[in-house]
């Protein structure tokens, strides 16, 4: 094989590979990231989901569930959602179907690491962690 025709190969794979990574966020070099590690963009974790490597997913008992939001104060990843809209909960105890900030709304299942806090603080049992392996989303 000549070196011209190994040459456009080479590019060509380099140009699918460019293609494959479009929309993908780039991540950084060493060579790019502050000199101590540190973060000059306040606020960016946002854009960072974490939730992937979870083991466990928390679950939600709405028939349990009195909205007093002790499971809001204490997940470290601030992961607990308020304002229940439309709450398919509704006619639960203590869960309006109105939105209200006061109100348990789900989880960010995008930052949720799993830990588990929620389901140990939750002082009225109403969240029970289950396998991540069980779910199919
Ligand atoms: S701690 Fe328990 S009862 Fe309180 S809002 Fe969270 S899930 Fe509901
Ligand atoms: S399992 Fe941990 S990270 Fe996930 S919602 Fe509960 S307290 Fe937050």
């Amino acid at each position: 094989m000549s070196n011209e025709s190994e040459e456009a190969k080479k590019e060509e794979a380099a140009k699918s590979q460019e293609a494959k990574g479009q929309g993908e966020k780039k991540l950084k070099g060493w060579k790019d990231i502050p000199i101590g590690g540190k973060i000059l963009e306040p606020g960016n974790s946002v854009g960072y989901k974490t939730g992937a490597w979870r083991t466990f997913r928390p679950v939600h008992k709405p028939e349990l569930c009195t909205n007093c939001m002790i499971c809001w104060m204490l997940c470290p990843d601030s992961a607990i959602k308020v304002g229940g809209v439309n709450d398919p909960n509704k006619g639960h105890k203590g869960v309006s179907d109105k939105p209200n900030l006061g109100n348990f709304g789900g989880f960010n299942l995008d930052f949720c690491k799993g830990c588990g806090i929620c389901a140990s603080e939750c002082p009225f049992k109403a969240i029970e962690m289950h396998e991540e392996n069980e779910f199919k989303d």
